[in-house]
């Protein structure tokens, strides 16, 4: 009798299996070495190890914990998430064509604009959770569509199978970047993109002392991953062990710290909305978000840690209010166990970001305390 898939949460608990044999640990150990041995007979002792930059056993249990959490057929892991974006989009050939979401990550936006510029492959950048949108879009051929659900900090939430279905339609693969939605919230590859990218940076590690990216996919057998798999292998960008190690400790409760993020943001976004001194909230767990519907059909574990709310009176009273703050960390990034705030327009000000717009990435702590801490940065 085959067993029953195991559930998100006993993946992660247990590390997808991965033991220290050796020392009968329940914990892996971490492989440092960077080369590995051969017999007298000039024959590798084992076969699947030659040297450090592909072969290490870590980086590999690390990347079993995010295959299975994101059901995906392969995964592979990167030293942040630009080298993990990076390494899919240098697999569109000389003058292709991209067409990428606005309004998401700055990093990706940017970097792109110049890679594309380079390389002079088209880069059409719309705004993909308007379908109507990115299927004129998808009207010319194209190599990639390049999506970010949750978006980084508009939180625009698009419909990944429809997504999907335009993309291959024109010829191109789908890729999610799910930084906002890791493994178990949304399952982009069974919603059918290709590939699936995070910022393991950010919530997949969640204790903001790691910097790695992932890329996993549908098909291993696909020429774009077999181009990705090669280009890491020869090119060399990898994580280390030490990292590797530390990310698949920090994955262990990364079911449990989506759970109470996502109830927390929630609540939060919900206080939000009532506070006077609030102009909007943008959190796909509201019932008047725009993109509410398709969040919760996508959205299985939760609506997510990522918030934006403006405030009234635009920038200075923005940056007042978050001056006062206490609990929550002025600093960038998001995803950890602590609650973070920051005034994106401050580091992104020709994006079109409102003003007055507070990111919030909210955290484990107590929801009573957060909430404590805001409603008395509002009112000054
Ligand atoms: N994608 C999103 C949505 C992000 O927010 C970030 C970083 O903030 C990245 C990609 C890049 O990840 P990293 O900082 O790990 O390189």
């Amino acid at each position: 009798m085959s067993k029953p898939p195991l559930k998100p949460e006993t993946i992660a608990a247990q590390a997808a299996g991965a033991v220290d044999p050796a020392g009968a640990g329940v914990v892996p150990g971490i492989q440092p070495a960077t080369t590995f041995l051969r017999g007298a007979d000039n024959a590798l002792l084992k076969a699947d190890k030659i040297y450090g930059r592909d072969d290490n056993d870590t980086v590999r249990h690390a990347e079993e914990v995010l295959r299975q959490l994101e059901g995906a057929a392969g995964t592979l892991l990167f030293p942040s998430g630009m080298a993990a974006v990076v390494a899919l989009f240098r697999t569109v050939p000389n003058g292709g064509r991209i067409v990428m979401q606005t309004g998401i990550y700055w990093g990706v936006t940017k970097w792109a604009q110049d890679f594309c510029a380079r390389r002079e492959i088209t880069l059409d950048q719309v705004d993909c959770s308007d379908l109507a949108a990115l299927q004129t879009a998808c009207e010319g051929p194209a190599n990639l569509v390049w999506i970010e659900v949750p978006s980084n900090p508009w939180l625009k939430i698009t419909d990944i199978s429809a997504a999907a279905n335009l993309a291959h339609r024109t010829g191109a693969i789908l890729a999610v970047d799910g930084t906002a939605a890791p493994p178990g919230m949304t399952n982009a590859l069974e919603l059918g993109a290709d590939i699936v990218m995070h910022s393991a940076t950010k919530a997949i590690n969640g204790h903001t002392d790691v910097l790695a990216g992932v890329l996993s996919c549908a098909d291993v057998e696909s020429a774009t991953w077999q181009a990705i798999a090669l280009d890491r292998h020869d090119a060399g960008a990898i994580i280390g062990p030490f990292e590797a190690w530390l990310l698949m400790r920090g994955m262990r409760t990364l079911p449990l710290r989506l759970e109470r993020m996502s109830q927390n943001a929630q609540a939060i976004a919900e206080f939000l909305t009532t506070h006077e001194n609030v102009e909007a909230v943008w959190y796909p767990g509201l019932p008047d978000h725009p993109g509410h519907d398709i969040a919760r059909r996508q959205m299985l574990g939760g609506f997510g840690y990522l918030l934006s709310a403006i405030v009234k009176g635009g920038e200075p009273a923005a940056l007042a209010a978050i001056g006062r703050l206490n609990l929550f960390h002025r600093a960038t990034s998001l995803g950890g166990v602590e609650s973070l705030v920051e005034h994106r327009h401050s580091i992104e000000p020709h994006s079109g970001i409102p003003p007055g717009l507070l990111r919030l990435s909210i955290g484990i702590e107590h929801v009573d305390d957060l909430i404590a801490d805001l409603q008395q940065a509002l009112e000054g």
